[in-house]
């Protein structure tokens, strides 16, 4: 979709650093970095949130986050635990409208936020 900062990065007119890509799904590190490793997950098809998802879709994203989470903890082996996040809509405060999945890893009690 043009003007869609998620659609440029899957389609590598901006950079992004990659985590995991297949044929349905992408996932790079956020550039907020909230812990170290925060990712994103996003489908390559564009859909503003989780309202426009049918089952397939759903499949696509979901049933590969474990295998990116693994990924993500050998990548990152101090890291304790995950948060898996996706805010649908402004009010739950989605700020780019192209479906996504947060991991973020947690490493200790130090790195909490709000
Ligand atoms: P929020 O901003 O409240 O976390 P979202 O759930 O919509 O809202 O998350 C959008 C995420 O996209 C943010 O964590 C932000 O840091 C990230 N982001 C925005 N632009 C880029 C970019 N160019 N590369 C990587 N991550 C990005």
């Amino acid at each position: 979709m043009e003007d869609c900062i998620f659609c440029k990065i899957i389609n590598q007119e901006i950079p992004s650093y990659k985590i995991y890509e297949d044929e349905k799904v992408y996932a790079f590190l956020d550039i907020s970095q909230t812990t170290k490793g925060h990712t994103l997950v996003v489908p390559k098809k564009h859909v503003t949130d989780i309202f426009e998802y049918d089952e397939a879709l759903a499949a696509d994203v979901f049933t590969r986050i474990p295998k990116i989470a693994r990924a993500l903890e050998k990548a990152f082996p101090e890291m304790n635990g995950l948060n898996i996040l996706n805010n649908n809509k402004e009010l739950a405060y989605q700020s780019v409208f192209h479906s996504h999945v947060h991991l973020v890893p947690r490493y200790s009690k130090k790195d909490d936020f709000s």
